[in-house]
């Protein structure tokens, strides 16, 4: 491996900072080509700066066009927005990719699930307004929802397209046309014209989010792909994560045009934050999709076959039942590295 990679490091709030430098290790000792630059967003940055997306973080951003991201804090009601959502509406980032797959067979043995959400519309286009009642001014709460066709277009053929390289059979399309029969409907009318161009690659069915959400629980070894909206997807993916072991085990990638951005799915942990018990696991095999993505898959396989082997071998963080904290778990993952 010759070529350096440019890349932005955000090591982010919480057990943020613990689980990147558990990371960098790995990813250090399997050779991995980036050159990184720290960048700070979400709570920290903004206490510091005022920001919790910081210009110098958006243009670094710019420049390298790739990113590692750690959890970053956002208060739940009311503060600052999301500075994850600003991030990815900034860099237009549509697909969001969250891969769940079993590695230690627990309830299910068979899971291998690649989930896309839409990552950039529906609810979560930040319309939302009271309406004052009786001198009550946060009577009525209201969230405007909004999909477009050249959205749906574009996260489903990156799914299909996705699905039809990694030789997958497969597609799942989930909405909710039943009831929100424009704002679902029109991504679910829209996947069957596109489905039509992937006819003999693919097999593509549709089902309801909540039967969905019910076949996943009994039977997530019926699924292969699934693709859908975005709060949906939101859902199903920390749900599908559930089923394999839980949020430290799970990894995003947020993909767009001109850049991306792979990331834990899980949050800021506040928890065990500062105690070392996080569990890195999803962080590191999100910095596995990142190799994946710059080209480096064997890089890439060579990380996830010394996770699989470490967790198969009963060394696991708390989270998992284990006792490791988490730089002795990197560690243990860096010795299975081949
Ligand atoms: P969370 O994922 O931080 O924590 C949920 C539970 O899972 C906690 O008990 C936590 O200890 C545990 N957990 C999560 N990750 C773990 C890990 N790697 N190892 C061991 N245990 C782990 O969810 P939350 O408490 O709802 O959110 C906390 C903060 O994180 C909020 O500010 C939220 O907005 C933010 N958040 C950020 C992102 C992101 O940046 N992508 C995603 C989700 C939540």
């Amino acid at each position: 491996m010759t070529r350096t990679i440019e890349a932005t490091l955000i090591p982010g709030d919480g057990i943020g900072p613990e689980i990147a430098e558990a990371t960098l290790v790995v990813l250090e000792a399997a050779g991995a080509p980036f050159k990184w630059s720290r960048q700070e967003a979400g709570l920290g940055a903004f206490e510091r700066t005022g920001d919790s997306l910081p210009s110098a973080t958006l243009d670094d951003i710019r420049r390298t066009r790739i990113a590692l991201k750690g959890p970053l804090g956002t208060p739940s009601a009311g503060g600052f927005r999301s500075a994850t959502v600003r991030m990815r509406e900034e860099f237009k980032l549509f697909a969001n990719v969250r891969p769940a797959r079993t590695i230690v067979p627990g309830r299910f043995e068979n899971v291998d699930i690649l989930l896309f959400r839409e990552n950039l519309e529906g609810l979560y286009v930040g319309k939302e307004n009271w309406i004052e009642v009786d001198g009550d001014p946060h009577a009525v709460g209201m969230a405007v929802g909004i999909n477009t066709r050249k959205g749906a277009e574009r996260i489903l053929r990156h799914a299909f397209d996705t699905a039809v390289r990694l030789g997958r059979r497969r597609v799942t399309v989930v909405h909710k046309a039943n009831i929100l029969k424009i704002l679902t409907g029109l991504f679910l009318e829209t996947s069957k014209e596109i489905a039509k161009e992937y006819e003999g690659r693919l097999v593509v069915d549709d089902m309801i989010v909540d039967a969905c959400a019910m076949n996943l629980v009994q039977r997530p070894e019926r699924f292969d792909v699934i693709v859908t909206t975005n709060l949906f997807g939101d859902i199903l993916s920390d749900l599908a994560a559930g089923l394999v072991g839980g949020l430290g085990l799970a990894p995003g990638a947020n993909i767009g045009d001109d850049a991306a951005i792979f990331e834990a799915v899980h949050g800021t942990a506040p928890d065990i934050a500062g105690r070392g018990i996080a569990n890195p696991t999803a962080l590191i095999l999100a910095s596995a999709m990142m190799l994946d993505h710059v080209g480096y898959k064997a890089a890439g396989e060579r990380i996830r076959t010394a996770v699989e082997r470490t967790l198969l071998a009963g060394d696991r963080t708390g989270d998992l039942g284990g006792s490791l904290g988490t730089a002795d778990y990197a560690a243990k993952v860096v010795a299975n590295l081949d």
